[in-house]
């Protein structure tokens, strides 16, 4: 028994194999087919599709025999493939010099005719053999040998197809992975950008809302509910000399009391009112149902709070008050505000203005 060469290109060959992801599948009718139409052409009682694997020659589909694979070295389709565009046709195993000694000629299904047409890739590589064969010998007519080779390439045309659509199979689920994996993708855009609307409402030192924040509250306040004006005063409050503090305490100093500033003025208009950041050492406060003398009251006792804090150093702030006139604008108000700001400290800061 001579076993059968491997092709030059054997590593590519066996690349191109697994390419199509047929090796120990399941049986396919479009196979299943061929074969029996191969089988009919032929007028043999056996035929097979195989693919010769590394070590192992597998049979897709078998008809006439009862086997699933064989050892490469004792199949003769390994050496069919050597010539990927002949048909290999031996007449009689038992007189060839390769075969004659075979387990598969001298034992079961004691082949006799052989006769395989090469499964060639569209790249060039032989794959495996459309084969029939029988236990009597045999003669090959041209038109039978023509008929086989076509039958081979229409294996290959189903073998094309398959590997098509497990490709396709393949790609549809890489897709939902992708569509997946985009979707998780937008909620964490979306958590972030929910952060970042929160963030871009507060102000990072003092935790307040920030002066945009306070816009939008301040334009909210001042719409009338149920046809009814509503009475809202606007104060700014500045720290007072606060450079000093900073200069002559540190800046990290300066940062401590604008925070605690901060949480003062959160807790005394925890209720009623809002206050905000409005930028460096100045805050807003927004006094909502609350008329200008009733504003004044609450703007003199924050200053007060102010310069009881226990710092280590005296603090005092500064405060304008104005009430909202129906019709004007917010930002006027604020303006007003802080005209009634700039006479308080025009008049020796630590005292309360209001705006007329
Ligand atoms: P006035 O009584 O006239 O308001 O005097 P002032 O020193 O308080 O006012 P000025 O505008 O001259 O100085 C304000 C200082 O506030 C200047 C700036 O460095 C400081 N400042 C602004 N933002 C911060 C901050 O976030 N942290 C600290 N530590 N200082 C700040
Ligand atoms: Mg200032
Ligand atoms: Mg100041």
């Amino acid at each position: 028994m001579i076993k059968p060469a491997k092709p030059a290109n054997e590593a590519q060959r066996l690349d191109a194999l697994q390419r199509y992801r047929i090796l120990d599948s399941e049986k396919e009718k479009s196979f299943e087919d061929l074969v029996t139409v191969a089988r009919a052409v032929a007028g043999t009682s056996m035929a097979a599709v195989t693919l010769i694997d590394a070590e192992r020659q597998w049979f897709k589909s078998i008809q006439g025999t009862q086997v699933s694979e064989l050892s490469r070295d004792e199949s003769m389709c390994g050496h069919a493939i050597l010539r990927p565009q002949e048909i290999m046709v031996v007449e009689d195993a038992r007189l060839d010099a390769r075969f004659h000694d075979n387990p598969i000629v001298t034992g079961d299904p004691r082949v006799r005719f052989y006769a395989g047409a090469p499964l060639v890739s569209n790249d060039g590589q032989p794959l495996g053999t459309l084969c029939v064969f029988d236990p009597q010998p045999h003669r090959l007519d041209a038109d039978k040998a023509e008929a086989l080779s076509a039958l081979s390439r229409q294996v290959m045309v189903v073998m094309e197809l398959r590997r098509f659509a497990l490709d396709i199979q393949q790609h549809m689920l890489e897709r939902d992975d992708y569509e997946k994996l985009l979707s998780d993708y937008h909620d964490v855009l979306l958590a972030q950008n929910a952060d970042l609307a929160e963030q871009s409402r507060t102000d990072a030192l003092t935790g307040l809302p920030n002066r945009r924040a306070m816009a939008l509250a301040l334009d909210a306040a001042v719409t009338t509910r149920d046809g009814q004006p509503r009475q809202t005063c606007v104060a700014l409050l500045d720290i007072d000399h606060f450079k000093r503090i900073n200069d002559f305490q540190g800046h990290a100093t300066g940062d401590r009391v604008l925070s605690e500033l901060g949480a003062l003025l959160r807790s005394h208009f925890a209720g009623a009112g809002l206050a905000a950041r409005y930028g460096g050492e100045e805050f807003v406060v927004l006094l909502p149902d609350t008329d200008l003398r009733m504003a004044e009251v609450q703007c003199e006792f924050l200053r007060t709070a102010v310069a009881d804090l226990p710092l280590g150093f005296p603090v005092t702030v500064s405060i304008g008050v104005a009430a909202h006139r129906s019709g004007d604008s917010t930002d006027h108000t604020v303006e007003r505000a802080d005209a009634a700001l700039y006479r308080a400290k025009a008049a020796g800061r630590n005292r309360v203005e209001t705006a007329p």
